[in-house]
């Protein structure tokens, strides 16, 4: 018997039925998958939205992205051209920390423009060593993605995320969900940046731009419960100028207030990114010098006396002031049997005292802490 023309179409229907199934179940792995990278992305840019500081921050764009994207390599390039992100990094003492290490700060604009192309949007592709190498600091290979963070002013930084898979970041692959989240990540940036200056000005005294006593007090403890922890030696300098009242009274008090800008700049000017410089008051200024012992931290404060008597302020009118400073130099106590924050003050009060030794003995020397009686 002849099969009907119903019959006949069975096999075709059947083979059409199998390859429609195969297509719906192919077009839902897709979507799972789709769906399971929509999601990370979103975890990730929640995290980037819910970081507390700067510092939270940074690290959820290098080893949060890291860990969350299972990647080899992430590296962060930033702007820096005024130093400000160095500056609020240094003040959360996080400027030699290991999140550093995935993170470069590029004071050179220009350079660094040259140096990332004018990426516009997410540039995915192959490991190339002539362009890479540099980005990452490592020869990697697979393939990377390079994201940059743009915010209303242009070029902010570049994000460079690398893959020792060569088919991880391949080029033409769909980059709206980096391109997003390197939106995400420079709105970000822009806003703890900002924040976190509104914060510091609070901290700064704004005739010198030092730091004011308030923010040293808070660095003051951290250092002294980082130096107690990994036994660090930290030391500081009390700095006071000689004979300022009389300064104010020859030059007048506008003059005075140049003067002090000036002694702050030469006293910035020695220091190390880490080293703290405040203002402590009136004509005052207190550094603190994390990883220095007293030797070290006394040739310092030689240098820095002699730096200032070397050379007379220029005042806006032309006059010539001569200053000097007295210092004293003091050390962390050893030990753990007070607290942090008593070592600390106890510090500051040893170079305090050894200030007023200084100036007994005939102003513009150092004194030091632990000599003459006075530890
Ligand atoms: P010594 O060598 O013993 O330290 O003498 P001195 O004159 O520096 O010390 P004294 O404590 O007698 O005077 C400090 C002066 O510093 C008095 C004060 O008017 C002046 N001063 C404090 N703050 C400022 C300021 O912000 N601007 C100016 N121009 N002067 C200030
Ligand atoms: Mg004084
Ligand atoms: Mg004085």
């Amino acid at each position: 018997m002849r099969p009907t023309p119903s019959q006949q179409a069975q096999p075709s229907l059947r083979h059409e039925n199998s390859e429609l199934r195969g297509l719906l179940q192919a077009l839902g792995q897709d979507a799972r998958y789709n769906q399971a990278v929509l999601q990370r992305f979103q975890e990730r840019e929640l995290a980037l939205l819910s970081a507390g500081d700067l510092v939270g921050l940074l690290t959820c764009l290098t080893d949060g992205m890291r860990a969350s994207f299972g990647l080899d390599s992430v590296k962060l390039k930033l702007l820096d051209p005024c130093f400000v992100i160095r500056d609020l990094l240094v003040s959360h003492s996080a400027a030699d920390t290991h999140l550093m290490r995935d993170i470069e700060l590029c004071t050179d604009v220009a350079a660094a423009r040259t140096r990332f192309g004018e990426l516009g949007a997410p540039l995915l592709g192959a490991w190339d060593e002539a362009h890479h190498l540099a980005l990452f600091g490592r020869r990697l290979g697979g393939s990377v993605a390079l994201l940059p963070l743009r915010h209303s002013e242009g070029l902010i930084g570049l994000l460079c995320l690398g893959s020792r898979d060569p088919q991880r970041f391949r080029a033409g692959q769909a980059t709206d969900f980096l391109g997003h989240l390197a939106c995400v990540a420079a709105v970000c940036l822009e806003n703890a940046v900002n924040r976190e200056r509104l914060r510091l000005v609070g901290l700064t005294d704004s005739l010198t731009g030092l730091y004011n006593r308030r923010h040293l007090e808070h660095r003051l403890q951290q250092e002294a419960t980082r130096a107690q922890r990994y036994g660090q030696t930290l030391s500081c300098l009390f700095v006071d100028a000689d004979h300022f009242k009389q300064i104010n009274d020859r030059h007048g008090h506008p003059a005075g207030d140049q003067v002090l800008v000036a002694l702050a700049q030469r006293l910035r000017a020695r220091l190390r990114a880490s080293d703290l410089a405040t203002r402590y008051g009136g004509e005052e200024f207190a550094v603190l010098l994390p990883q220095t012992d007293i030797d070290s931290a006394s040739a310092l404060a030689a240098q820095i006396g002699a730096a200032i008597a070397a050379e007379p302020v220029m005042l806006a009118s032309g006059d010539a002031v001569a200053v000097t400073v007295s210092i004293g130099v003091a050390t962390l106590a050893d030990g753990r049997r007070s607290t942090a924050r008593d070592a600390g003050e106890a510090m500051l009060d040893a170079a305090d005292r050894a200030v007023y030794r200084a100036k007994q003995a005939g102003r513009n020397r150092v004194c030091r802490a632990d000599r003459d009686g006075d530890s």
